[in-house]
């Protein structure tokens, strides 16, 4: 089988479908020279002669060696210049290219093909000698550190040292004389501690460079990129041997990087950098400052130095029509590298240019628009989780702002909450209803939980890859890392910015995108979801056949999820209307009652409450599904724990503080996750689920009769295990239905079902369903009974546990398909067979996160539900599974 494949000189034998043989660069310089664009000529050896090197213990085969010599031969027909010719030679570049991209993993050498000799026919050919042992210089540091492994830091003395004897600070200020005293030293460093002198065979440096390409597959640095991204060691690197240009050659020559499209708004306009009489490395070193490629742009910026469009309009202009070319070409935004040497452009890469999300949107709609892609193909372009960054709200920017301090803008978003100095303190005020700001010198995996309670995060240390940073990014919460300005004072609970002391519970706000820190709270604008949004999501809406619902207790958030497309309720969970000021006394008042009826008569006065609170979601929602699940958290939830607590709960609801205290003591429980909680309630106190059936019957009928529109009432049992707990549930249901209907007047269709979060109840499924008529997956409660894993505690050690691949990701977040997944199938398949037309959704966490969706369409759910500012995501993830 052909291993060597040719490029340039107008035609290529391979082209970009062969990836996984070219690897990635390989197969875009193969796409390139083929469509007639000016690719210096190479050839490019491919990936499956990786395996075969390994297994030789480090050699090429004899053939690959000779097809490879047979391409370069083609190579100096296509260039007229010959490799170790004396008086004008080809030099050539050795780069490694994986299918996909392994930034700065593996080795490249440059200028190969320099030795003692075409040193000197260089120096004539380009009548430039200073660039000649320059590049002659850089060649044996390259070679010297990744085909003889020698420490690079040996050259850099030696290049720091040459520089001190010169009295000059930049390596450009060293003449054509001292860099052929440095190459003279370079040598000697190589005979020292190589044991030998610097190879000066052209052929010897070639395959020397080669294997040494091939060889860093394996170096550690690549296994440990490999791990963490998923790549299969099977898969090996190409390697690609290609003429060398140079855009270093003088004033005519250049070189640059591009986009075809702003990649961080996502405007047609072309984006990038170049430098005048410069190497690649240069521009990325940062050495010179880089010129702008348009005139517009270096007018926008307010730039002196000429941009490329007008320092060389006629290549400028030749680069602005293969941008078109490869648009339309490749059918996605470019991200581009070029040099020009003496005035003529060569293409050296182009792959698909990573963008923000703002700018994924914005090129995915438009080039719909443009007829350059399908709009289906529009809506596989944009990642669903990056969505998220698009939909919180950003400060006002007219909105005055009292800045104290500036930070990283390490997680985009705006945030106001109190400040809070722990991360138990942010999870206790959170649970209250209070929006915090979490405030730390640097957070660690044990702050999670008070990372996620909180609705910013801000630390005085750390960078944008900080434990903060990362971690707020994955959960989507705005966050400002490195304030260095400011000081916690965790004794005294206070920081101090500057002169400014900021207590615990004062406001402040956040701004993740442009790291500003302000006191006080900012108003905040809602996101623009007309415009490109909206449409991409009117596309998706095409393509989607789970439905998508939102997790919603008050009318707020059901309008803003009705905003985002929400098409019902699939979780309304009660108890948070249990915590509402006006509530919480009779709930407490139910709770510590010794008997039913005292229960009855505080479960009395919640009636009208939970009645109005139905109400009101029934008529926000209009006529759209709404599952209401029952009371599920076990009641000491409701209690407080600590004396003070203990005597305001006895002043508020009568009983002495030694009743309150004894019965608070009687309901404690070991585990409270697995006891006495669910459907466990509603059958040991029967009047708490009548009380929440009679309320939801009645302001359904209430509604429908003003509205005139049907309501139709989901009543979801939660934490069942067998049939008979929801046989005995759905009984008492269908009585306080009954009971309301009579006493109405009127009656309407209404639904019973049940959750399915404890591994019996999916196993059970079959009888579970005769008395079901859904299904709602609550995926958090079944993947803590299913792995026996504690929601509260997992983040403990669940960082290591995905660490050491023993889970692939926080099964909280993304569902464990094997474990938990399984038992959703059984489920599905089990109730599905007992019941035909069972309806089926899931509510836990991952109704929200898109691989969680995809496997939820493979197993044809009806519905995901998921909380409001997720419901976008759902639309686009359920979208893209289905197509
Ligand atoms: C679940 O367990 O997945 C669920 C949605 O219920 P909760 O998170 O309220 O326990
Ligand atoms: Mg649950």
């Amino acid at each position: 089988t052909k291993s060597v494949f040719r490029f340039g000189g107008g035609s290529a034998d391979g082209d970009a479908s062969q990836r996984d043989l070219l690897g990635g660069k390989g197969a875009n310089l193969a796409e390139m020279a083929g469509i007639g664009l000016p690719v210096p000529p190479g050839l490019t050896i491919a990936t499956s002669v990786c395996a075969a090197f390994y297994d030789a213990g480090g050699k090429l085969p004899d053939d690959v060696k000779a097809d490879t010599l047979a391409a370069l031969a083609h190579v100096e027909q296509v260039t007229g210049k010959t490799f170790g010719d004396a008086a004008d030679p080809l030099l050539v570049s050795v780069r490694s290219g994986a299918r996909v991209s392994m930034p700065g993993m593996m080795d490249t050498v440059l200028n190969l093909g320099l030795n003692d000799v075409t040193v000197e026919g260089l120096a004539r050919a380009s009548g430039n000698p200073r660039f000649a042992w320059d590049s002659y210089r850089r060649f044996i540091q390259m070679y010297g550190d990744v085909v003889l492994e020698l420490d690079h830091y040996l050259f850099e003395d030696a290049l720091e040292i040459a520089k001190e004897d010169r009295g000059v600070t930049l390596d450009t200020e060293l003449t054509a004389e001292d860099l052929q005293g440095l190459v003279a030293r370079y040598k000697a460093i190589v005979a020292e501690n190589w044991g030998d002198a610097f190879p000066q065979d052209p052929h010897e440096q070639l395959w020397g460079a080669i294997g040494a390409v091939f060889g860093s597959w394996r170096s550690d640095r690549a296994r440990t990129y490999r791990r963490l991204n998923d790549i299969p060691e099977s898969w090996g690197t190409a390697v690609t041997v290609q003429a060398m240009v140079f855009g270093n050659r003088g004033d005519t020559s250049a070189t640059g990087v591009a986009f075809t499209r702003d990649p961080a708004n996502g405007e047609r306009v072309t984006y990038g950098e170049y430098l005048i009489n410069a190497q690649g490395e240069d521009v990325v070193a940062g050495i010179r400052t880089p010129q702008y490629l348009t005139k517009a742009a270096r007018e926008r910026a307010g730039a002196r130095a000429a941009s490329m469009e007008e320092a060389m309009p006629v290549v400028f202009a030749e680069l602005a029509k293969v941008f078109a070319l490869l648009e339309t070409h490749y059918r996605d935004m470019q991200d581009i590298e070029f040099t020009v040497e003496d005035g003529r452009l060569w293409m050296l890469q182009t792959r698909s240019g990573k963008r923000t999300a703002k700018a994924a949107l914005k090129i995915a709609v438009d080039m719909a628009s443009e007829g350059l892609i399908t709009e289906a193909e529009a809506v596989l372009r944009v990642e669903a989780g990056a969505l998220d960054q698009l939909l919180h709200p950003t400060l006002d920017p007219h909105a005055p702002r009292d800045v104290i301090t500036r930070g990283l803008p390490a997680s985009p978003g705006a945030a106001s909450g109190a400040v809070v100095f722990d991360s138990d303190t942010a999870e206790a005020r959170a649970k209250m209803g209070d929006a915090v700001i979490l405030v730390r010198t640097e957070t660690s995996p044990e702050d999670i939980h008070g990372m996620h309670a909180a609705r910013g995060i801000l630390t005085a240390r750390g960078g944008m890859t900080s434990h903060a940073a990362v971690v707020a990014r994955g959960m989507g919460r705005p966050c400002v890392s490195g304030a260095g300005s400011i000081s916690i004072d965790l004794t005294a609970r206070t920081m101090r910015v500057g002169n400014r002391m900021i207590g615990e519970g004062d406001r402040i706000t956040l701004d993740g995108t442009t790291g500003e820190v302000m006191v006080g709270e900012v108003a905040t604008v809602e996101p623009e979801l007309a415009g490109d949004f909206g449409l991409l999501m009117e596309w998706a809406d095409k393509h989607r056949r789970l439905k998508v619902r939102t997790n919603a207790e008050t009318p707020a958030d059901c309008r803003t999820a009705r905003g985002f497309g929400a098409e019902g309720i699939g979780l309304c969970r009660t108890e948070h209307m249990f915590f509402e000021p006006s509530r919480i006394t009779s709930v407490r008042r139910m709770i510590l009652a010794e008997d039913g009826a005292g229960r009855a008569s505080a479960l009395a006065e919640l009636l009208p409450e939970q009645r109005a609170d139905f109400a009101r979601i029934f008529r926000e929602m209009a006529g759209l599904p709404v599952t209401i699940r029952l009371l599920d958290p076990p009641l000491h939830e409701f209690l407080p724990h600590d004396e003070a607590g203990f005597a305001d709960v006895a002043e508020a609801t009568g009983l002495s503080v030694g009743t309150v205290r004894r019965r608070i003591a009687e309901l404690h429980e070991f585990n409270p996750m697995l006891g006495h909680r669910g459907c466990r309630l509603g059958i040991t106190y029967p009047e708490i689920y009548a009380m929440q059936a009679r309320a939801i019957f009645e302001a359904a009928v209430a509604v429908a009769k003003d509205t005139g529109e049907a309501v139709v009432p989901e009543v979801m049992v939660p934490l069942v295990a067998t049939a008979r707990e929801l046989e005995i549930t759905k009984a008492a249901i269908d009585a306080e239905a009954r009971a309301v209907f009579a006493e109405t007047g009127r009656t309407l269709d209404y639904m019973v079902g049940t959750m399915i979060e404890l591994p019996r109840a999916a196993l059970r499924a079959a009888e579970i369903a005769e008395f079901a008529e859904f299904f709602s997956f609550g995926t958090n409660d079944l993947t803590q009974t299913a792995l026996g894993i504690s929601r509260d505690d997992a983040s403990r050690f669940l960082g290591v546990y995905v660490e050491q691949g023993i889970y692939p990701r926080d099964p909280f977040v993304g569902i464990d398909e094997e474990g938990v997944g399984e038992l959703v199938q059984i489920a599905t398949d089990r109730g599905r067979a007992a019941r035909p037309g069972l309806k089926l959704g899931i509510c836990g966490e991952h109704g929200g996160d898109p691989a969680s969706i995809a496997f939820c369409e493979r197993l044809g759910l009806d519905y995901v539900s998921c909380s409001p500012y997720r419901v976008p995501i759902a639309r686009l993830a359920a979208a893209q599974a289905a197509l």
